[in-house]
């Protein structure tokens, strides 16, 4: 079905609800889709007309962000859909919950792009990776950069991601893991954030096929790199002066790294500073606000928070990786992406 240009395997889904005999369906979308959750709806309710609809308003960015089964139980919910991204293997969510999840496949034709784009990659062997909405699309991708005299090369990824070639804007596995073998990559899809990512954790060059705009971009991606590690810079300068560190543990299933925050902090204290283990859900600047003796935020969030949103805070906001530099625990030379696994 062709839900306002993207393909979601709808039937599946009303298969899904009758198999369960479900009466209560909540359901996920992502932002870019939640202004047609009415035609949605109606769906649902032609095919299975007893079911009660309930649409997760709150924003969700990934498969990583499930609401909790205590919630839904307590809405008397028996099925969760969660539409727009796809399962992330290596996630613990424990749920009584049915749970099905339906990717959005771009129905939006790439050849003109990858077509230009194979003009100016610089090969012969090239990465391809992209997003959940164009997975079905790497095989035409490869096609068309073979017939342009390329090699390509898919990476299997780690368990953070659920298919070959396949990108997050919190793990890059499926393109590092090919990085000996490549001179670059090409990346199908739209935004700079991924591009961003890959570049850094693989500092090769990289081209962003995007089949929105039908725009091959290049020059625009490195000037957003300088202007973004510039900012870096700057954190990790500010952070290096802070006494006070605040330690951002998330609450989303797919965001919890509190291992790896407990480790954070005992660096910190190795130091002699000071630094707060804090719990977020939806993060905000509201939130930062209420902490004003805390010089540092360290976030073992999504890395968008750190890196895309950081201009929202006015609070020094930084990555463990970034953390490990102001503390002197890695040298600026060596500086890499916070990743999720
Ligand atoms: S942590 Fe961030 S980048 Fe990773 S899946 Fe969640 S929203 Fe996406």
């Amino acid at each position: 079905l062709n839900f306002n240009g993207y393909d979601i395997d709808f039937e599946r889904a009303i298969a899904f609800i009758k198999k369960k005999n479900a009466h209560t369906i909540f359901v996920q979308l992502p932002e870019g889709l939640k202004q047609y959750m009415n035609q949605l709806e109606d769906l649902f309710i032609q095919q299975v007309p007893d079911v009660h609809v309930v649409i997760g308003a709150d924003p969700c960015y990934g498969a990583c962000d499930l609401p909790c089964d205590d919630e839904l139980s307590a809405l008397d919910v028996d099925l969760l859909i969660h539409i727009g991204h796809t399962i992330i293997p290596s996630m613990k969510y424990k749920s009584s919950i049915d749970l099905l999840f339906l990717n959005a496949s771009s129905l939006h034709p790439i050849d003109p792009v990858v077509t230009k784009a194979a003009r100016v990659l610089k090969g012969p062997a090239i990465g391809v990776v992209t997003t959940a909405q164009h997975l079905h699309q790497i095989p035409q991708i490869k096609n068309i950069l073979e017939e342009n005299g390329l090699t390509v090369f898919i990476g299997e990824g780690d368990k953070r991601v659920s298919a070959q070639g396949q990108v997050l804007g919190c793990n890059f596995s499926a393109a590092t893991c090919i990085r000996s073998k490549v001179d670059s990559y090409l990346y199908v899809g739209s935004g700079f954030f991924h591009p961003l990512g890959l570049s850094l954790s693989t500092q090769k060059p990289v081209v962003i096929a995007d089949p929105y705009t039908e725009k091959v971009i290049t020059k625009e991606l490195e000037e957003i790199k300088d202007r973004v590690i510039r900012q870096r810079y700057g954190a990790i300068t500010q952070a290096k002066m802070a006494e006070n560190y605040g330690i951002l543990v998330g609450l989303k299933p797919g965001q919890q790294r509190m291992n790896y925050a407990l480790k954070i902090k005992q660096k910190i204290q190795e130091t002699g500073k000071n630094s707060y283990l804090l719990t977020v859900d939806h993060i905000s600047p509201l939130i930062l606000d209420t902490f004003p003796f805390i010089d540092c935020f360290v976030s073992t969030l999504c890395p968008r928070v750190a890196i895309d949103d950081h201009l929202q805070y006015k609070q020094t906001l930084i990555t463990p990786v970034e953390l490990d530099i102001a503390l002197g625990k890695r040298s600026w030379d060596t500086y890499i992406f916070d990743e999720i696994q």
